[in-house]
């Protein structure tokens, strides 16, 4: 028997947690953390020197050689450089370890090599990294040694933000002021913070990694360029909560120990409906360190896999023709007193507070649904969005049977007189518990769903940073409170206001509600009658980052400047164009260099075994007509490669980064598909021992 898991001992083991700063600081400056860390302002000097001095002493007690500024730059990714806690030798040759508060604060760096869409030239090349106080530093224990993490945020020289996590600080800051403001109008004096909260359920695909790495596409790109589909694909819904494989319970358990040391909660996991697919959720937390944790779960998994010789794959799509991966993005709002702005209570229609948040919510997804959906764009979610596995690129809000019925009776009556109650289940067993059952059932195509307490967006993709989406949740809602806040503060009536906005927003912003299926053509229809947008792919939503009705909103509340925002969609456009490129030439290089070369092997085979049957006075009809076969594809095959040289060739030239970027989409990526037409058709009909790469099959059901 293994040593027993004690999840206890070991949780947060590996985490600078406050509890641990409780035991290792002096009372006051223990205090002065909280207080920065609940509501912001700086250390003084003398305190984050015993901050600093104490996280070295805990890191160095653990094996700690070094320390990094762990940030999220532009890429999606993190990045980090390391510096060992080592300086100067003293007269005698001994080292001493040093860790001053400066350098947990602040870090200066060359910044040059990481995106910044033009906010910063390469002359200009001071980037500056800064503790995040708020998330706890947190040692990473693997080949490299023991090396401490600190959460930083990235900005320029000049204060504008480089990465993720700063614009979600700020729009933390902003709906924490704001939500403020509408929970003392509803009487709770006592809270001092509202808080953004975010489980984030992460999809992935384990494969093995003797297959991974002969296939260059996977290893390039993340994603399969070519494949056909296997003789079983998902179908069975076999997969789906099935039993988990002894291979993969050993990854996941060694997950699990490493993600608990450094303090993240994973709670669930399960096989997902694809074959090889499967999912693991944390318990939520702070929107900021939900961002945190969730990058921390993509790098562990990656990490975790090579050592049981798997490859983690966490891009939207992987493989054609079967489900792709989201994230779905949990997200409430929380009083530091315990309150859930997001709990309807058993009551809802009698609930002011929580019909007045809903109507707010209603308003802001309404108005800036365009910025919902960019924000859960990326390259490989373009392939996933609006196919049979996740929400359409269709904004929408599904509320459940019973708070549309309320909302219905508040747009026909301006009262929501009753509510519909929760059922008993029956199951007709006798031996079995009957039990109420949730007022609402779910609704699993829906982009945007409220469940229970909380809304599930669903659109995001599984590689992308959760940063995105919640800085736009966090500053739409800031937005809507705001506004309807100012109205309530100076009415006389306070009943009277807060009925005429709920009524009003909701009458308003009802269209914005759907609780069909949002899988059904008939939906895309509806929409448009509704006048809501459909931004089918990422390119068409780029620009909504800089209309006049965004730049009003980043703006107001101090989330992005005009520049920082025109930075982004650059960022975002080079993305664009720099993924497609790499798809192009990686497929162009596979077809070239592995498949034509195997496919003329095989027509050799062919054609010899053709003119031996010859030889022996037996014409081999089969191997004729498949060898004509084959030529007939390698011909049309070999031609769409060429097109595709060309596309690439001129394409590259186009100067302007939009114009390239959706020249890569409409020209190189249909090429691509063309391509792979003949190449999945060469794969239907050629002999397995000659095709030069793993199969769909083999990747999927040989783990
Ligand atoms: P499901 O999506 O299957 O209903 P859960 O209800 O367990 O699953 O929730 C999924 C995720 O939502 C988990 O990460 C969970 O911690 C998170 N979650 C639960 N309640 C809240 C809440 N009030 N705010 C934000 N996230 C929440
Ligand atoms: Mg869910």
């Amino acid at each position: 028997m293994e040593d027993l898991i004690n999840i206890e001992e070991i949780f947060g083991k590996n985490a600078f947690t406050f509890g641990k700063m409780k035991e290792m600081l002096p009372k006051d400056a223990y205090e002065e953390v909280i207080h920065v860390a609940d509501f912001g302002g700086e250390l003084s000097k003398k305190t984050a020197d015993i901050v600093a001095n104490a996280m070295k002493e805990w890191a160095i007690s653990n094996g700690a050689t070094h320390y990094t500024h762990w940030f999220q730059p532009l890429t999606g990714t993190t990045a980090e450089k390391h510096d060992s806690f080592i300086t100067h030798p003293d007269k005698e040759g001994k080292m001493i370890m040093e860790f001053s508060g400066k350098e947990l604060i602040k870090g200066e760096s060359d910044a040059s090599s990481f995106p910044s869409g033009g906010l910063r030239a390469t002359f200009e090349a001071r980037g500056y990294t800064a503790w995040d106080i708020t998330s706890p530093a947190f040692l990473r224990e693997d080949a490299t040694g023991t090396i401490l993490c600190i959460p930083t945020a990235f900005c320029s020289y000049k204060g504008e933000a480089l990465d993720k996590k700063t614009p979600l600080l700020r729009s933390m800051q902003a709906i924490n002021e704001q939500a403020l403001r509408v929970v003392k109008l509803f009487g709770n004096t006592e809270a001092k913070k509202v808080i953004a909260s975010v489980g984030a359920e992460q999809e992935y695909f384990l494969i093995d990694r003797d297959l991974y790495l002969r296939r260059t596409d996977l290893i390039y790109t993340g994603r399969t360029l070519i494949g056909s589909p296997a003789a079983k694909g998902q179908e069975m819904d076999d997969h789906y909560y099935g039993c988990i494989r002894e291979r993969i319970g050993a990854f996941m358990k060694d997950v699990n120990l490493e993600l608990w040391k450094i303090g993240v909660t994973a709670k669930t996991q399960h096989n997902e409906v694809a074959p090889a697919q499967h999912e693991l959720a944390p318990i939520y937390e702070t929107a900021n360190v939900a961002t945190d944790h969730n990058q921390i779960v993509m790098e562990t998994m990656k990490k975790v896999a090579e050592r049981h010789n798997l490859t983690c794959l966490l891009h939207e799509k992987p493989f054609k023709g079967i489900n792709g991966s989201g994230k779905h993005n949990n997200w409430s709002l929380n009083t530091d007193n315990g309150m859930n702005l997001l709990d309807p209570g058993d009551t809802p229609n009698e609930n002011m507070q929580f019909l007045f948040v809903l109507a707010c919510i209603m308003k802001a997804v309404d108005t800036h649904a365009d910025l919902l959906r960019q924000s859960a764009s990326d390259v490989g979610n373009d392939y996933r969005l609006g196919a049979d596995e996740a929400p359409p690129a269709i904004i929408s809000m599904f509320l459940g049977e019973q708070l549309d019925d309320v909302v219905k009776q508040l747009v026909e009556t301006g009262e929501a007189t009753f509510c519909k109650g929760s059922n008993h289940l029956e199951t007709g067993v006798s031996s079995l518990p009957d039990f109420l059952i949730d007022p609402t059932d779910r609704n699993r195509t829906s982009p945007f769903a409220f469940t229970g307490n909380k809304f599930e967006f669903r659109m995001v993709g599984s590689a992308d940073s959760i940063g995105d989406p919640n800085v736009i949740l966090n500053t739409i809602v800031a937005e809507s409170f705001c506004e309807a806040a100012d109205r309530v503060e100076k009415a006389d009536n306070f009943d009277e206001a807060v009925h005429d906005i709920i009524k009003e927003y909701v009458t308003a912003h009802q269209r914005i509600v759907f609780n069909g299926n949002n899988y059904a053509p008939e939906w895309v229809e509806e929409a448009k009658r509704r006048g809501l947008p459909n931004l089918p792919t990422m390119l068409d939503a780029v620009d909504t980052l800089t209309t006049e009705k965004s730049i009003r909103l980043f703006e107001k509340f101090g989330i992005f400047t005009k520049a920082e925002l025109e930075s982004r969609k650059e960022i975002l456009y080079e993305t664009y164009s720099k993924t497609l490129n790499i798809e192009a030439n990686c497929l162009r290089e596979m077809i070239k260099r592995q498949i034509l070369p195997s496919e003329i092997s095989y027509m050799n085979e062919l054609a010899e075994s053709y003119n031996n049957g010859a030889k022996a006075g037996v014409e081999i009809a089969t191997a004729k007509e498949l060898l004509e076969k084959v030529n007939e594809y390698c011909n049309a095959l070999s031609e769409s490669v060429k097109l595709l040289e060309n596309d690439i060739k001129e394409v590259r030239l186009i100067k302007n980064n939009k114009e390239k970027a959706f020249a890569y989409r409409d020209r190189v990526k249909a090429r691509m598909e063309e391509a792979r037409y003949y190449s999945d058709e060469l794969e239907r009909i050629t002999d397995k021992d000659f095709w030069p790469i793993p199969s769909y099959g083999d990747m999927l059901f040989e783990v």
